[in-house]
């Protein structure tokens, strides 16, 4: 999932204070499995907001939703119309980054602010803790290496490793980091896979990465479909 965490209270009350009307808008998804922006914490966040402005003696209204995903079209469609039925003028998206880009898309002129962090791809570790797992590279090397990332895990992000720098499993970076090569080597030791590490990883093509500009998935099969159903929709009305 997609991991966030909801941005100070103080910060968020800067975002909107100078607004009369504000929708707070929370997600289903991932927002809502890492604990930070799904319906429970758009209510607490909204009445934390209803709160502050009371206190600073604003007359501001807050008002709540949560929609099934941000990240979906279908599921923010109703919202612009909402905005302009209720005369709201602001928005505070919990969702994470992809929610708050998808509404700031189609709200026209009404601003919309961010009201988490996002942090990274992973999972939950613990209760209370997520940790890093996946850094979208955009070319999977996990078949490679135990089904443990190297690019996520490993400190430097190193193909070859480990670099020398571990100490008891830990990076050298902190004692409270895990050597993604230790966890790698590990694993393909239970797996009886060790001997592949032997093979030198060759430098790999990072165009695919997040530094080569934005991406894109294109699924020609699905897009033809897509017009296929729009063409008989056109026939049959
Ligand atoms: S190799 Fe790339 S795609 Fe695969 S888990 Fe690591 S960062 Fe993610
Ligand atoms: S100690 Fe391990 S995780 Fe840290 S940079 Fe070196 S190989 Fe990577």
């Amino acid at each position: 999932m997609i991991v966030a965490e909801r941005k100070p209270l103080g910060e968020i009350i800067g975002f909107i204070e100078d607004f009369r009307k504000v929708l707070v808008i929370g997600c289903g998804g991932c927002a809502t499995v890492c604990l930070a922006g799904g319906e429970t914490e758009t209510k607490i966040v909204g009445s934390a907001l209803r709160i502050a402005a009371r206190k600073a003696g604003r007359q501001q209204q807050i008002l709540e939703d949560c929609v099934t995903r941000q990240c979906e079209p279908e599921f923010v469609e109703p919202v612009p119309g909402r905005l302009g039925d209720e005369n709201i003028d602001a928005v505070l998206s919990l969702a994470c980054g992809v929610g708050v880009n998808l509404l700031a898309e189609r709200l026209g002129d009404v601003p919309v602010f961010p009201g988490l962090n996002t942090k990274f791809l992973g999972a939950t570790a613990e209760p209370g803790v997520w940790v890093e797992m996946c850094a979208g590279c955009g070319n999977c090397v996990l078949h490679l290496t135990g089904g443990i990332c190297p690019v996520a895990r490993c400190s430097k992000s190193i193909l070859n490793g480990p670099c020398g720098g571990s100490s008891d499993g830990k990076c050298e970076i902190s004692p409270d980091v895990d050597c993604g090569w230790e966890l790698i080597i590990r694993r393909m030791e239970r797996l009886g896979t060790l001997d592949r590490l032997v093979e030198i990883a060759e430098p790999r093509d990072w165009s695919s990465s997040p530094h080569g500009g934005p991406r894109r998935v294109v699924r020609e099969d699905l897009r033809q479909l897509a017009a296929e159903a729009e063409e008989e929709k056109a026939t049959t009305a």
